[in-house]
This record gives C-alpha cells, structure tokens and sequence, in this order.
C-alpha cells in the first residue's frame, strides 16, 4: 500500500491535513473478539474488516478510522454461541454506544461522511441503532447533518463468485462462521495466522429455527465453527476479496 489510509498510524496534523476538505469518506471496520475454530486467531472478525477497509479506501481516497472490536455477543446460529471460551460479548448497549460516539466525534472532526464496514455477523442492527441515535443527536447541533452508509461486506460477493467457490451448494452467510470464505481471506492476507493443519473438518451444522437460552452446547460443532473451511485457498481469498471490494468501491462512490 502506497498512500496511509489509516488514521490511527497517522500523526495527528497528518490527519488533520487529510480531512481539512471537509468532504471526506470514512470507512470504520466493526468486528469482534471470538473463537473462530482451533485454524484462526480471535480476531478474524476484527482483522477482515480492516483490512478490507483498508484497500478499499486506497481505491477510491478514502480514509479508515479505529476499529471497533467490542461486537456484540457471538450467537449460537451465526457464530457458534456465547458460552464459548474465546469468545467476548459485549452487551448491545456498548456495540450501539461506540458506534454513536465514533459518528459524533467524527462529525466533530469535519468528517461527515462515514461507512460502518461490519465484519461481525451479529453487529448489524446495533451498529445501525447507534448511526441512528448519533443522527438524532446532531440533528440538534450545530455540527450540521452527517451521512452514514453501513454495510456487512460478504453482501458484496456477487452470485456468480458463490457459485464458483461453492460448486457443492453454499450454505449461507450465517454459517460461515470459520467456514471457506474467512479462512479464504485470512490464507491472503494473513497467512501466518491461519493454521490449516489444526482445521476440524465437518459438515455444515444443522441448526433449529430457534434460538435457546443459555445455548444447547451440543448444537455447535466442536471445532466452534458452523461450516468447514478445508478447502479454503489464498486464492479463493483474492476471488471473494475483489469480488467485496468491487461492490463496495461502486457503492460508497455511487453514494459519497
Ligand atoms: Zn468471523
Ligand atoms: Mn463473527
């Protein structure tokens, strides 16, 4: 990468000087801390959506603002559960209150234009609880209206790149969780945390159209995974990468 697109490896008059338009674009990464299997580290959620914010902001003169990592509670139907070791919950409540703190502050910075990149499956309707609450409080202010976008990137992948990779039927991007496409991308860009030899094979689970509190444990795999990403590739992980950043790159400009 040529140009830093991060602000956080960016000194602060660095920054300042960057957004001084008024008419920048920031991508904020959303993700987690959560067991993904005994292949992947904890903070696959959290490095994905970074780092697919990254590139894509360096396509369009974007910038990439602090990562958020308190997702919310990892759910047995779309993360393998919360009673799981490894995995940290953080109550909606602080999932929708950093979200409306970082369009707050950012509104305050000059930056009105900000895209919630969601990595973490279960994050989606409190991040928008929190752009929406932070639209409230700036309707009020003088700081004058801000534009938010939010997205989860696997929307991106177009049918035709789940055709090609799924050949034997794709299971959903609820159980993905540990599956082909984020080991894929993780065998791309961050090779030295995927250990392949140590990946648990297995059927996709098979869920109930229902939710149990306290979670059935015997309903989650034991590798903590829903799907297996055995025949995950670092090539695969270029294919579903572009596929994300293509659609993601007309979005925000047909919009910002
Ligand atoms: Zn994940
Ligand atoms: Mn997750």
């Amino acid at each position: 990468m040529t140009r830093e697109v991060n602000i956080t490896r960016m000194d602060a008059f660095t920054y300042r000087e960057s957004i001084k338009s008024g008419d920048s674009v920031m991508l904020v990464p959303v993700g987690s801390v959560e067991q993904h299997g005994a292949h992947m580290p904890l903070g696959v959620d959290t490095m994905l959506s970074t780092k697919i914010a990254e590139l894509t902001a360096a396509r369009i003169d974007a910038l990439v603002g602090p990562a958020v990592s308190v997702g919310y509670k990892s759910q047995q139907r779309s993360g393998g559960g919360n009673h799981i070791v490894g995995s940290f919950g953080f109550d909606a409540d602080t999932v929708v209150g950093v979200c409306r703190t970082l369009v707050r502050e950012l509104s305050r910075h000059g930056v009105k234009k900000v895209v919630f990149v969601n990595g973490h499956y279960e994050n989606y309707q409190f991040i928008y609880e929190g752009v929406d609450l932070a639209l409230r409080d700036l309707a009020g202010s003088s700081q004058g209206a801000s534009q938010v976008m939010m997205l989860s990137y696997w929307d991106f992948v177009t049918p035709q790149v789940i055709a090609r990779l799924y050949p034997d039927g794709f299971p959903g991007w609820d159980v993905e969780h540990g599956g082909v496409m984020e080991t894929s991308l993780m065998l791309e860009y961050f090779p030295e945390l995927v250990w392949m030899d140590r990946l648990i094979d297995h059927a996709a689970a098979e869920l109930p159209l229902y939710d149990l509190l306290p979670a059935d444990a015997s309903l989650t795999p034991e590798s903590g995974c829903l799907s297996s990403g055995k025949v995950s590739t670092a090539q695969k992980g270029q294919i579903l990468a572009e596929s994300i950043m293509a659609g993601m790159v007309d979005a925000i400009s047909s919009r910002f």
